[in-house]
């Protein structure tokens, strides 16, 4: 152990004065935690010193849930409005502006739902709400159009419905349990639904997004990591944002999971004023690794109602990056992503690393700024692997093979939609587009375009 980790074995979080007198027994009990949560500003204002703007924003109608466990209110820092905990949690009026290319539903999740709470995005794996509801209520989230709302959490029919699914759609090997926070279901109904999908046959993994861990510790008992370690393979990614959200509680918990197998990543929201710094996401990530917890993701904040005062440019994201490759553990280092306004998924975005290109070099630069060139093999054959690439297990991905596809050579291009009807131009049939298959590609021993076996040379 370090010094640092064995603090964080044997330490504990400071309550708020409001909680000061209450057995441990209680307060390490998650469903005291929850059953606790503060949402009111009478009691919030009794242990925190709120500003006009938080007070205007708690009181705000129409505002995205507020509900904040004890446990996580007690790191609060209750004379400092800029603290990073308290930002995440306690709304300010200003979440309320709406902001250009703000929407409810800036991913498209629900357009590319099959059934309801299941989206099916990418070609082998599946993002399954389980529920609306979270132990505490982030203010940027970016489901706030059902989360929180338990009127519009998930009913036995629907998932049902998304288990249908799932037994009938083989190429999904990958379930992403998230919502709302799947930790936070009863347990009997998070176990029905591991063990419902743990019996179909291609479904290979199973992940969990959840944000129990930083907000609710006490619910990682012996008890849910064994239910959990049934399910294997089970991943679990935890959502902390800055380093005051790593305690000894959190600590424990992750020990716990990680003992029983499950391999722990984490997810950041870049988030202006919170953890929008080099420094900060340098500490936050250095600490996760020593818990033994692997940065995933850092992720642009969306175009959410509510996220708008959250926002950072992207150029803040790469220069975060830039700031962590090379000058820390490869471990350390998330991948910084958009998720696509429209619903194009997670886009990866990073600083620039190659700097030109010849046939036989190409030119590099380093974290330092030091410029090399890589030397490349004349003699490389991209064939010699066939053989061998004939006995790996190939997956179809019907529709969706993309940019791949191109540069497989199995395809020459992807047009935009309506891309045909504008470039035809009303066209009138003349002499020079009479013949159509002098636009059907020549292939050499293609599969994907079908060629007639005079195209090549033919013209009228
Ligand atoms: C994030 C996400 C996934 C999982 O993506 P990974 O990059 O594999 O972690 C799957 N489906 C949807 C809709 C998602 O948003
Ligand atoms: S824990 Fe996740 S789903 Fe819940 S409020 Fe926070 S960001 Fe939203």
């Amino acid at each position: 152990m370090t010094k640092l980790t064995r603090a964080w074995a044997e330490g504990s979080t400071p309550r708020a004065k409001i909680w000061a007198d209450v057995p441990d027994e209680q307060w390490n009990d998650w469903r005291w935690q929850l059953s606790h949560r503060v949402n009111d500003l009478a009691v919030l204002q009794s242990f925190i010193n709120l500003t006009e703007e938080e007070i205007a924003g708690i009181s705000a109608p129409n505002k995205f849930r507020l509900d904040i466990t004890p446990y996580f209110a007690s790191l609060i820092d209750p004379d400092d409005p800029r603290c990073p905990v308290r930002q995440q949690v306690i709304p300010k009026a200003r979440e309320l502006a709406a902001f250009d290319s703000m929407m409810a539903d800036s991913l498209a999740e629900d357009r590319d739902s099959p059934v309801p709470g299941l989206v099916h995005r990418y070609p082998d794996r599946v993002l399954m709400l389980v529920t609306t509801q979270c132990a505490s209520y982030c203010r940027y989230c970016t489901r706030s159009r059902i989360v929180g709302d338990s009127t519009a959490t998930f009913s036995r029919s629907e998932y049902e419905l998304q288990l249908d699914y799932l037994r009938r759609t083989p190429q999904v090997r990958d379930v992403l349990l998230s919502g709302g926070d799947p930790l936070t279901l009863a347990p009997r109904l998070l176990e029905y639904l591991l063990s419902e999908l743990r019996k179909i046959e291609h479904i290979e993994i199973i992940r969990i997004g959840s944000r129990v861990p930083v907000f609710m510790p006490q619910r990682v008992t012996d008890e849910l990591v064994d239910m959990l370690a049934k399910y294997h393979p089970l991943w679990l990614n935890i959502h902390v944002n800055h380093p005051k959200e790593i305690t000894p509680e959190l600590y424990r918990a992750c020990d716990k999971l990680t003992r029983a197998g499950i391999p722990l990543g984490n997810q950041s929201v870049l988030l202006a004023g919170i953890n929008d710094s080099v420094h900060i996401q340098r500490e936050l990530v250095q600490k996760l690794v020593q818990m033994r917890v692997r940065p995933y993701y850092l992720y642009q904040c969306d175009l959410v109602a509510g996220a708008g005062h959250f926002r950072t440019t992207v150029s803040k994201g790469i220069e975060i990056i830039e700031g962590l490759r090379g000058h820390t553990s490869g471990y350390a280092v998330p991948t910084y992503v958009v998720d696509a306004p429209g619903g194009g998924g997670k886009i990866p975005v990073s600083p620039q690393y190659l700097i030109s290109q010849s046939p036989g070099h190409v030119v590099l630069r380093n974290y330092e700024g030091f410029i090399t060139s890589y030397t490349e093999p004349t003699d490389y054959d991209p064939n010699a692997i066939k053989p061998l690439e004939e006995k790996a297990a190939k997956r179809p991905e019907p529709g969706q093979a993309g940019v791949f596809q191109l540069l497989e050579g199995k395809e020459l291009f992807i047009k935009p939609q309506g891309f045909e009807t504008i470039h035809r131009r009303n066209a009138i049939e003349h002499r020079l587009n009479r013949d159509k298959k002098k636009w059907i590609p020549y292939k050499k021993n293609g599969t994907a375009t079908p060629v007639p076996a005079e195209s090549a040379d033919s013209a009228s």
